[in-house]
């Protein structure tokens, strides 16, 4: 299964890197031994000093398919989560100087986190799900679906003109302001809507 991820989806995001707002959505994968194990907490690699927490709504593909238009992209999921897209800001700054790929800023052991899922049908509005996340007892990522630059099933029409999406692949739409560095013995909860999904300790 592959890992496929949109960057600079949230415009206040777009702000607080000082990107420029992308004509196409910008797209990264992680391989799939960057996923942290279940209930096992993150260990800061030694490669950076920067790591930073982007907090994630996940949608999970649970049927073949290519050129899915945006109009069927609905029937290619059937669960969201939440989850994290750790980077190592540092080094992605200095690949990114260099006009490098990005996966070692990105795809490294532990990298992605994936909580818990809920069935799409026991959401009102995929395009309306309020998503957040606490660092210890300060909430410091808040987000809504709706402030997509690029709505879930965009993304679906987008990403399967390049990749063929498999049963259990897996994408994170980009994360909003508020993302932040992280430290030994700091604690990361995510919340979908009301719900944890998700609760990491940073080693
Ligand atoms: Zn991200």
């Amino acid at each position: 299964m592959k890992l496929i991820c949109i960057g600079r989806n949230y415009a206040d995001h777009i702000k607080e890197l000082e990107n420029e707002k992308p004509t196409d959505p910008v797209v990264f994968l992680k391989p799939d031994s960057s996923i942290l194990a279940k209930k096992q907490p993150f260990f800061i690699p030694d490669f950076s000093d920067d790591i930073h927490h982007e907090v994630e709504v996940l949608v999970r593909i649970n049927k073949v398919g290519k050129y899915i238009d945006k109009k069927f992209a609905h029937k290619y999921y059937n669960e969201i989560g939440l989850g994290i897209d750790f980077t190592a800001r540092d080094l992605q700054a200095q690949l990114k100087d260099k006009g490098l790929p990005w996966e070692k800023a990105k795809g490294f052991d532990g990298a992605a986190v994936i909580g818990d899922w809920v069935k799409v049908k026991d959401i009102a509005n995929v395009d309306d799900i309020n998503f957040s996340l606490k660092k210890n007892t300060t909430l410091v990522q808040e987000g809504n679906t709706s402030l997509m630059l690029w709505k879930i099933d965009e993304i679906i029409e987008y990403i399967s003109k390049y990749f063929t999406l498999k049963i259990g692949d897996i994408i994170f739409t980009g994360t909003p302001a508020g993302v932040g560095k992280v430290s030994a013995g700091d604690e990361l909860t995510g919340y979908l809507e009301d719900k944890r999904m998700f609760s990491i300790k940073i080693r």
